[in-house]
């Protein structure tokens, strides 16, 4: 049997010295009147890479999510169309601000939302689309702007998973009305822990300063807070962090790349697997690198995942589908909108993400393929 020699995890950071310098500098001056000039350069920085007018550090993605519902008025009696499968991250804040999650099924190549089953979903009460750029894959946007503006709808582009992937020219995060960004550990750039808001709107970009920070305007210094709001920031360590990031995103999008490449050279001869796709007039920053085993196979993402683990190699399950979720089946008003997800269930049920972080080298991609040529060989 073939096994790794050290265990392989299956994501990690690419951490230099510029980004020890960074935040080593801001624990030493990042205070008194420079506390946000870390947070204020990463926001610009960030900004200008996306292709966006503002940009705002939090604390998470979550937090951006939150507030870009809470930000367009989105509450209780709304409704929010989802995909079905994806992190619960992007669909938990629609619980948050009293609104239904609804339901929409994903399209089988990209494992995005599919504009067809957004379509069904819509009704009077619909007020917002949260469309998904799964494993780096993009969503169809032009499809989902064109629903989202005949109903006059809020889009949100949830871009956690694909900094600096493209659809016809636009970077991630760029396609909606409010784009969010995750720097959690596992993420392409990373902070530790954090997240971004992204808007070319004024008045959402306004209203999320506001809500941010305990409903204090930007610039209040009175602390006369005009509303109840939240509180996500982002520490300027973290954001010092992110600066030193975002200034080599074309080193870790490339080296995301690479990644991907030698997966799929390795691959190229094992039937019956589909790995994450770039459809024409897109660009696809592979967060993950994915794999979906058919059925012919016999084995589902558990029984992968198992043999993997015993290979001494570490691999996710695909998402699962969010209707199928103990968290979601309790919840009445939203089991009243469950459809069914026959794509995205067959995709969920046979799919893992197979090592992908900055640690891999070549010979380390060739370990995990011989070892799934390995598995898939004792099972057919
Ligand atoms: C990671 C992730 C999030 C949440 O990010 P946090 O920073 O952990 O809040 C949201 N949506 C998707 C698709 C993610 O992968």
């Amino acid at each position: 049997m073939i096994r790794a020699t050290e265990t392989i995890p299956v994501a990690g950071p690419w951490v230099t010295e510029r980004e020890i310098e960074y935040v080593a500098d801001a624990a030493r001056n990042a205070w008194f009147s420079n506390h946000y000039e870390y947070n204020r350069r990463f926001e610009e920085a960030f900004a200008t890479y996306v292709g966006v007018k503002h940009a705002v550090s939090l604390p998470h993605c979550t937090a951006a999510i939150h507030l870009s519902l809470a930000a367009a008025g989105v509450g209780p009696g709304d409704e929010v169309i989802v995909p079905d499968v994806t992190w619960i991250a992007s669909v938990a804040p629609v619980v948050y601000v009293g609104a239904t999650p609804v339901f929409a099924d994903i399209l089988k190549d990209t494992w995005c939302i599919d504009p067809r089953s957004v379509e069904a979903a819509v009704t009077p009460r619909t007020k917002a689309i949260i469309g998904v750029d799964l494993y780096g894959s993009m969503a169809n946007w032009s499809e989902l702007r064109r629903i989202a503006d005949r109903h006059n709808l809020l889009l949100i582009e949830d871009a956690a998973e694909a900094l600096g992937s493209e659809y016809g020219g636009r970077k991630a995060g760029a396609l909606g009305d409010t784009g969010v960004f995750s720097f959690h550990g596992s993420k392409t750039l990373t902070t530790g822990e954090g997240g971004m808001f992204v808007t070319n709107d004024d008045y959402l970009h306004e209203r999320v300063m506001t809500l941010r920070d305990h409903g204090r305007p930007p610039g209040d210094k009175l602390f006369l807070n005009t509303e109840i709001g939240f509180k996500y920031k982002m520490s300027a360590l973290q954001a010092a962090f992110g600066l030193a990031q975002i200034e080599r995103v074309e080193e870790l999008i490339a080296r995301k790349r690479q990644i991907f490449d030698w997966y799929k050279t390795e691959l190229k001869d094992v039937d019956g697997i589909t790995l994450n796709a770039e459809p024409q007039g897109t660009i696809n920053s592979y967060w993950m690198v994915t794999v979906i085993a058919y059925p012919s196979y016999g084995m589902d993402k558990f029984a992968l995942m198992a043999a993997f683990r015993e290979r001494n190699i570490d691999t996710r399950p695909f998402f699962s589908p969010l209707s199928s979720l103990p968290a979601f089946a309790e919840r009445p008003d939203s089991s009243a909108h469950m459809p069914e997800c026959p794509v995205g269930e067959t995709i969920a049920k046979f799919g893992i993400n197979l090592p992908s972080g900055y640690h891999m080298t070549e010979e380390k991609v060739q370990t995990v393929c011989a070892a799934m040529r390995d598995i898939l060989s004792s099972t057919s």
